[in-house]
């Protein structure tokens, strides 16, 4: 018989071990190694059975146990060390408390929101690196004590879990969580006695009068709040409820409902939650890709609601404490819905122009903010940017991809005057370094600098020896892993018990083993190992030098092409021949790629550049000494150094594909071949490749201190966060005067821009042939078109110039203001001829006023046409 409905009821803790309770709930249990241990010995059978997961171990394991824990001196002083482990990490002033004792200017409250986030396996609530990354902020930003509120929604089925049928292809399974089970508690009013009230219940308006609701749960990362909301209760229509059932399952109309919950729901959520909590506002939102922008039109709705500003003054309100991150660096990874869905879900009703869901704006100017140049058309990241004064890139690479991509919303404006800048991704290094490296660190450098993340160069230290012994502790265990899943595997895939002896010898502890792990969208080229299916077999099976090879990664459920590339992976990897020396094993997940990370000598990572944004795989594994062996693409295109690993040579700019492929597949045999291999295996007397762990070391000090998540959120505080805050709280005073003069500001420059422009511009000072450092001076006549001198920016721009006029290089010099004639307002400057060669300038006008990010940020300029 199968249940119709389950539920969840938890264990009674004895009294004595009732501090198991709020150490099974935090979740920092999940990157803290002695709280791990504390939950494995209360039955580490049990342990393994029930996935390492604290809550139901509780929930599973037997009373009496219980009650002899309670009696065992040694499980209660380590029940006693932990907890008071997690008081002193939950109270403690940290990084973010110092700086702001010390003066710093920082935001005070930053929400961050997120449509995934990848904490622990317990909690599956992501399909890939977005969400963990968003996990990874989240922990960090903890451990930094940044005062930081996530926010996103619980699905109950979270992502798939992937199996493969008997012949290689990607099958699919939804398993629901039940929100009890998990690590969560739920969101209640306060009663003002300090008791807890009734459930927060969030509401959003839909069509035809109808309110979707959901309940708000709280999943403690360490310091850190997540909130994420539930439509899934009886108070809802059926259809409502499911709003939230799975991550990027539905169709268009599921997806807009979900953004419209995780937006303006995950808005009122946060309101309800600093209510309940008695904490101030959240100074800065961070919105983590396009799809929870809506949260910024709720604000303004708040904003005319409360304070009856107009729409264009709360806009320049809400801009101020906005910072967006952009992940895509291709428009078709962009959600974008048709305006008839926008209207449908936030317009009034026929004839009437006001918004139903957000009262006080109008439908149209909610989609002017997501136009693009196809008309019909709403584009969410569009909107992002139109919504915040700062936004960002997550590679330096991706930055500038990022600056070209959306460069038509800048006319005028060459790609690099882009306001879209870069913070690079990172990683936790607690959650993602094995325990082995966090031990040596941890003597290395003190528990002090652990905790922020510092000092991981001195990894470096480490004696030769007993680092080459920890680099094959971690294979040795990578290598059990993988017996483990490609035997569970194949018993999936209908073998028999009988037939899969040889999966105990597959894979060896002592071999080069090198790790491809992701999502299989075709950017990632998956097969382009297989591209010469002869050379792989000849490098797997090499008599002296082999190499062996662990493979995994979910294809989108409705991608059939992803499929395909897995099973023809997997049809390679399952000829007898090679069997043992590569592998696919199913469903990969955060619990099994810590183990790749790990064990893998080499990550190997083979995009289409410049179609990886940043890639965080091949950091996890260079945190544990992994060398990486990749494209020069996101992350990589920034940190490799020529000796901290490979580069494999891009063909980028081939047009051919397929010969951009063989290229490039070529290029990664011989890399191997010559270089790589050689390396692992040369060893001197006493069995040590030297030169291999002269790289890892290199690699644990250039990479170790760069790719750390606590480098990113530090990024962010101090580059986005503070900026954002102090921009936002310089609005606000005196009934936000302060947005009342920037919007009316804009309101003016952009009435005035068309008549804006250069008459003439005329230069003096230089001889016929000057030199480098010579005196360039220059006179504009400008027509302001009813604007003052103080508005704008006149800029001389220098540069070399290429055969179109095209001036590169550039460097911009303010004018000065210096009277007017009967052609308009004169500026002037003198400045030095910065480069050589075939030089040339121009003159352009920008807005320009002290609430500015950026005086591109209007996306207005006037130069004289050529
Ligand atoms: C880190 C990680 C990713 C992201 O890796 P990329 O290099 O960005 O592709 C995806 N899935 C899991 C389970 C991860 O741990």
């Amino acid at each position: 018989m199968k249940a119709l409905r389950r539920f969840t009821v938890r264990a009674h803790l004895p009294e004595r071990l009732a501090a198991l309770e709020p150490l099974s709930t935090n979740l920092r249990w999940s990157w803290h190694s002695p709280t791990h241990d504390l939950f494995a010995a209360i039955d580490p059978e049990l342990w393994t059975q029930v996935r390492h997961d604290p809550v139901r171990i509780l929930g599973e394991v037997d009373p009496g146990r219980l009650d002899d824990l309670a009696v065992d001196p040694v499980f209660l002083a380590d029940l006693d060390r932990a907890a008071a482990d997690l008081d002193d990490y939950l109270t403690r002033p940290r990084w973010y408390q110092n700086q702001l004792d010390r003066g710093a200017p920082l935001a005070t409250g930053i929400a961050y929101f997120s449509m995934e986030f990848g904490v622990t396996e317990v909690l599956p609530n992501y399909s890939g690196g977005l969400g963990i990354l968003a996990g990874d902020h989240l922990k960090a930003a903890s451990d930094l004590g940044l005062p930081l509120i996530g926010v996103g929604l619980l699905y109950r089925s979270g992502y798939f879990r992937q199996s493969l049928t008997e012949d290689g292809w990607q099958a699919e399974h939804y398993p629901a969580h039940d929100p009890q089970g998990l690590p969560l508690r739920l969101l209640t009013e306060s009663t003002g006695d300090g008791g807890p009230g009734a459930p927060v219940l969030v509401h959003v308006a839909m069509p035809g009068g109808r309110i979707l609701r959901a309940r708000v749960w709280i999943a403690q990362v360490g310091r850190v709040p997540l909130l994420l909301l539930d439509s899934d209760i009886a108070e809802n229509d059926p259809d409502l409820r499911a709003v939230t059932d799975r991550l990027y399952g539905g169709d268009q109309d599921h997806r807009i409902k979900q953004e419209i919950l995780a937006g303006i729901g995950g808005v009122r959520a946060v309101r309800a939650y600093t209510r309940a909590h008695g904490l101030a506002d959240p100074e800065v939102f961070h919105t983590n890709e396009g799809h929870a922008g809506f949260l910024g039109l709720e604000r303004i709705r708040e904003l005319i609601t409360s304070t009856g500003l107009d729409f264009d003054t709360a806009l320049a309100a809400v801009r101020a404490g906005t910072v967006f991150t952009t992940h895509t660096p291709v428009p078709a990874g962009i959600d974008r819905f048709p305006d008839d869905l926008i209207r449908r879900y936030f317009g009034g009703n026929e004839g009437e122009h006001e918004s139903t869901l957000l009262p006080g704006l109008a439908v149209d100017r909610i989609l002017a903010l997501g136009a693009e140049n196809e008309p019909g058309v709403f584009n969410m990241a569009h909107m992002g940017l139109s919504l915040s004064q700062r936004a960002n890139g997550v590679s330096k690479l991706h930055g500038e991809v990022s600056r070209a991509m959306f460069q038509s919303l800048w006319p005028g404006f060459d790609a690099a005057d882009v306001p879209i800048g870069s913070v690079t991704n990172g990683v936790h290094a607690p959650t993602w370094a094995a325990r082995e490296w966090m031990d040596l660190a941890r003597r290395l450098v003190g528990p002090e600098l652990l905790e922020e993340a510092r000092g991981w160069e001195r990894l470096r230290e480490v004696d030769p020896t007993e680092l080459w012994a920890t680099r094959n502790t971690l294979r040795g265990r990578l290598v059990t892993e993988v017996r483990r899943r490609i035997r569970a595997s194949w018993l999936e895939r209908g073998a028999t018990e009988a037939e899969l002896g040889w999966t105990a010898e597959v894979f060896d502890p002592s071999v080069l083993t090198v790790g491809f792990a992701r999502r299989v969208p075709t950017y990632k080229r998956l097969t382009l190992m297989l591209r010469d299916p002869e050379r792989l077999k000849a490098l797997l099976l090499d008599e002296t030098r082999p190499v062996q090879l662990v493979v995994a990664g979910k294809s989108h459920p409705a991608d059939d092409g992803g499929k395909a590339l897995i099973q023809q992976v997997v049809r390679f990897a399952d000829q007898h021949d090679v069997r043992h020396r590569i592998v696919f094993l199913p469903d990969y997940d955060m619990s099994m790629a810590q183990y790749l990370y790990w064990g893998c000598d080499v990550w190997l990572n083979n995009p289409l550049r410049p179609l990886e944004a940043c890639g965080t795989s091949g950091m996890k594994s260079a945190l544990n000494g992994g060398l990486n062996l990749s494209i020069r693409d996101g992350w990589w295109d920034e940190m490799f150094d020529g000796d901290n690993g490979w580069a494999i040579p891009t063909a980028d700019g081939v047009a051919d594909e397929a010969r951009r492929d063989d290229l490039e597949a070529t290029a990664l045999y011989e890399l191997l071949e010559r270089s790589v291999l050689p390396r692992f295996y040369d060893r001197d007397d006493t069995g040590l490749p030297t030169r291999w762990v002269e790289m890892v070391r290199h690699t644990l000090e250039s990479l170790g201190p760069k790719v750390l998540a606590s480098r990113m959120v530090r990024d962010y505080s101090v580059e986005y966060y503070a900026p954002a805050a102090a921009a936002a709280r310089g609005l606000l005073p005196d009934d936000f005067s302060g947005a009342r003069e920037l919007a009316e500001y804009r309101r003016r420059v952009e009435a005035a821009w068309p008549a804006v422009q250069v008459m003439e511009v005329d230069s003096a000072g230089l001889p016929d042939t000057p030199e480098i450092g010579a005196a360039l001076s220059l006179r504009a006549f400008v027509q302001l078109g009813g604007l003052t001198p103080e508005d704008v920016v006149v800029q001389a721009v220098l540069g070399r110039v290429g055969p179109n006029e095209d001036l590169t290089d550039v460097t911009a010099v303010s004018m000065a203001h210096s009277g007017s004639d009967g052609l308009g307002e004169i500026f002037t400057a003198t400045t030095p001829l910065p480069v050589s060669g075939s030089v040339g300038y121009t003159v352009r006008v920008l807005p320009h006023h002290g609430l500015l990010a950026n005086d591109a940020e209007f996306g207005l300029v006037a130069a004289p046409y050529v």
